[in-house]
C-alpha cells in the first residue's frame, strides 16, 4: 500500500513541525494535533493587524478584532453543523465545557433521587465531572457497560435510562478504543423519556463530519487543539433553549446586562457563558484550522483514517502476542488502535518505539474506568490523522517487531 492509496496527497509539508524533522512519526494525535501553517499565520496575522480586546473599546481596532473573534465563531459554528453560531460558547476545550455543563446546567437541574447516566467509555472530563455532580446534589451515578468488542450496549442503556434520569451524558468517539458511537440512537433513548443528551465530542470533531442539528444532541463539546487548532480553545453548542434555563458559569466582565447593588442581570448569548476577556487568538487560530479541514474534506479525512486505521489493522494482527483492543472493523472506529503487546509494559514499549522517533501514548488515556472493565492498567495507543501515511504505520510495525525481539533477547 502506498500513501498515495489512501486519497491525500502528503501533507507533511503543510505542518512546518513536521516538515523539520523528516524522521519523526507523529501517532499521537487523539492526545493533540500538529498545526497546519496556515493556523500559525492565522494568529500571527491577527496580533499584527487586529488586536485590542473586543468588545471593549468604540474604536475601530477593538471592532476588528470583535470582528475576528465572531467571525470565527461563525465559521467554527458552520464547519459543526450548527444553525445558531450565538449558541456556540467558547471554552478552554472540552473540559471546561462538560464542566460548564456539569455546574451551569447540572446544579439546578439534578435532583436528589434523580439518575445520571454516563458509559463506561468515557474520558475523566466526561465521568468525573457526572460522578461529582451526582455526589454532590445526591443523585445515583450509573454507568452503561460496553459489549465485548468495546461498544455501547444499547440494550442496557434503554433499561438505564429511566422516568428519573436528567442527563446522558457520553462520547462522539472513545479516545482509548476509537468507538463511534450511535449518537442518534442513544439521543433517541435520551429523549424518549426527556432526559438531555449531552455528547462529549473530543474525538468525534477533528475527525467526523458533526451535523450537530442532525445528530439531535442538546450539547456538543469539542476542544480545538485536537482539530488542528491551538491549545486553549474550544467550545460547546448548547441548545437555546437549554443556554436560557442555565445559570452562569463564571461572573465578570462581558456577560454582564446590569449590575445593582444587591443582584445583577446577564447580557445575552453567547456572552452569558463568556466571562472576561475572550481567547481571540485562538478562535482565529480554530477557524484557520476549521477551514484547512473544510479544503480538504471532512468525508475525504474520514475515508484516510479508515484506510489507514485499516491497513493498521491488518499490519499489527501479524504480530504474534498483539493484542489489540475495541471494535473489530476500521470503519466501527476512528484512526485509533490501543494494543497490549505481550508482557511488555506500555511505557516501556512507548520508550522503545520512542527510539526510532516514533510518538504512541501509553497509559490508562483518562479512561480508569474502562482500563478496570478491560482488566488492564494500561495500553500504547496509535492514532492517526491527516497527515499520517501507510509508511507511518510501516514504521510503527517495525519498530514494535524491534522491540519485542530486543525484549525478549532481554528477559529471556
Ligand atoms: N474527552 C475526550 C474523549 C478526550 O479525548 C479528551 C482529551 N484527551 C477530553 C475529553 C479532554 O479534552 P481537553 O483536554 O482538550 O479539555
Amino acid at each position: 500500500m502506498s500513501a498515495g492509496g489512501t486519497g491525500f496527497r502528503d501533507l507533511r509539508s503543510d505542518f512546518p513541525l513536521l516538515a523539520a524533522s523528516p524522521e519523526l512519526v507523529y501517532l499521537d494525535s487523539a492526545a493533540t494535533s500538529q498545526k497546519p501553517r496556515a493556523v500559525l499565520n492565522a494568529i500571527r496575522e491577527y496580533y499584527a493587524t487586529a488586536n485590542a480586546n473586543p468588545h471593549r473599546g468604540a474604536y475601530k481596532l477593538s471592532g476588528a478584532a470583535t470582528d475576528a473573534y465572531h467571525g470565527a465563531r461563525r465559521e467554527i459554528a458552520r464547519f459543526l453543523g450548527a444553525a445558531d453560531p450565538d449558541t456556540l460558547i467558547f471554552t478552554r476545550g472540552t473540559t471546561e465545557s462538560m464542566n460548564l455543563l456539569a455546574t451551569a446546567w447540572g446544579l439546578t437541574h439534578v435532583h436528589r433521587g434523580d439518575r445520571v447516566v454516563v458509559t463506561r467509555l468515557e474520558h475523566h472530563a466526561n465521568f468525573v465531572t457526572w460522578q461529582q455532580l451526582a455526589r454532590a446534589v445526591g443523585a445515583e451515578f450509573r454507568i452503561c457497560e460496553l459489549t465485548p468488542d468495546g461498544q455501547v450496549d444499547l440494550d442496557q442503556l434503554r433499561l438505564l435510562v429511566t422516568a428519573n434520569t436528567r442527563v446522558v451524558a457520553f462520547g462522539h468517539v472513545s479516545n482509548a478504543l476509537g468507538t463511534i458511537n450511535d449518537v442518534r440512537e442513544i439521543v433517541r433513548i435520551a429523549h424518549a423519556i426527556g432526559a438531555v443528551a449531552f455528547c462529549d465530542g473530543a474525538q468525534g470533531a477533528p475527525h467526523l463530519r458533526v451535523g450537530f442539528e442532525q445528530l439531535g444532541v442538546d450539547a456538543y463539546a469539542f476542544s480545538g487543539h485536537k482539530m488542528l487548532g491551538p491549545m486553549g480553545i474550544g467550545g460547546v453548542i448548547v441548545r437555546r433553549r437549554i443556554l436560557d434555563a442555565m445559570h452562569p458559569y463564571q461572573f465578570g466582565g462581558d456577560m454582564i446586562e446590569f449590575v445593582f447593588d444587591g443582584d445583577s442581570t446577564w447580557n445575552v448569548l453567547p456572552h452569558k457563558f463568556e466571562a472576561g476577556t475572550p481567547n481571540v487568538e485562538g478562535a482565529v487560530g480554530l477557524a484557520a484550522a476549521v477551514r484547512y479541514l473544510d479544503a480538504l474534506g471532512m468525508d475525504a479525512v474520514r475515508a484516510h483514517e479508515v484506510t489507514l486505521t485499516r491497513y493498521a489493522m491488518e499490519q499489527l494482527a501479524t504480530i504474534e502476542g498483539l493484542h489489540l483492543f475495541g471494535p473489530a472493523s476500521a470503519e466501527a472506529r476512528s484512526g485509533v488502535v490501543s494494543f497490549t503487546l505481550g508482557d511488555i509494559h506500555p511505557h516501556d514499549l512507548s520508550t522503545m518505539l520512542d527510539v526510532d522517533g516514533i510518538c504512541v501514548r501509553a497509559g490508562h488515556h483518562c479512561a480508569q474506568p474502562l482500563m478496570r472493565a478491560l482488566h488492564v492498567t494500561s495500553t500504547v495507543r496509535a492514532s492517526f490523522y491527516v497527515y499520517n501515511t501507510a509508511e507511518d504505520v510501516d514504521a510503527l510495525v517495525a519498530s514494535l517487531r524491534k522491540a519485542q525481539v530486543r525484549f525478549h533477547a532481554h528477559v529471556g
